[in-house]
């Protein structure tokens, strides 16, 4: 219920909070507060206790927040308890580079195939997930119930490779192309366009580069 009305903001924090809170829990601390997890994250307290009472957790005043119950707080808000299946189109460097560091990072979160047209790669196994051609994207998201694709094709090709994941059922697709993307509104839209991060940390450089002239 809750989780329904949660800021997309949020949602993204609380999967920061989760990693830096598993990374504490290696450390063989059994609570933390506010104040700590927010200097990891560089935010503020403040915006680290809203977005936990936002998914009903309240820590303990004296000793903070319990890290193991918070981690499986989180992780019943954002994951799904049977997990879910994801796709990469388009196995060129940069699909392939997802695989390869995603690969267990999730249990909840599998990938499962890749698609492409280049036969070179079709009918192979990358890292364990198997690459079909693109024609077959409906019926092998069907069959092994994926819900999420990831876009890693040409810019050109985005605009037609989000139309058929959408006809193939997807409900949440992340693009890595730098095209921006029009989808059905009950389709979640992530978009993340690496050339314009770049771009933004090479605009700030420079600038500090002049200062410290
Ligand atoms: P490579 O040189 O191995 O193809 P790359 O990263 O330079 O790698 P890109 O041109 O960026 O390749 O394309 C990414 C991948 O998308 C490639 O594997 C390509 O075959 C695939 N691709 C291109 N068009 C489509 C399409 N319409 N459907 C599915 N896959 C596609």
């Amino acid at each position: 219920m809750i989780a329904k009305n949660l800021p997309h903001k949020t949602v993204e924090r609380l999967s920061q909070y989760r990693r830096s809170l598993l990374l504490i829990l290696s450390n063989e601390k059994t609570h933390v507060f506010s104040h700590e997890i927010a200097q990891m994250l560089h935010i503020t307290p403040v915006q680290v206790r809203r977005d936990l009472m936002l998914i009903g957790y309240s820590g303990n005043l004296r000793k903070g927040y319990d890290i193991k119950e918070l981690i499986e707080m989180i992780g019943n808000i954002i994951d799904t308890e049977k997990g879910q299946k994801v796709a990469v189109i388009g196995l060129g460097n940069l699909g392939k580079a997802f695989i390869s560091y995603f690969k267990g990072k999730r249990t909840k979160l599998t990938m499962v195939a890749a698609f492409d047209i280049n036969p070179d790669k079709i009918d192979r196994i990358y890292d364990g997930v198997p690459c079909y051609h693109i024609d077959r994207i409906s019926e092998i998201m069907k069959k092994e119930n994926i819900n999420i694709g990831i876009i890693t094709v040409p810019a050109d090709q985005a605009p037609g490779i989000a139309e058929r994941l959408v006809l193939a059922g997807a409900k949440g697709i992340l693009n890595y192309s730098p095209k921006p993307l029009n989808v059905s509104p009950y389709v979640y839209l992530e978009e993340y366009d690496m050339i314009t991060s770049l771009e933004k940390v090479a605009f700030f450089a420079k600038k500090n580069d002049e200062r410290s002239k």
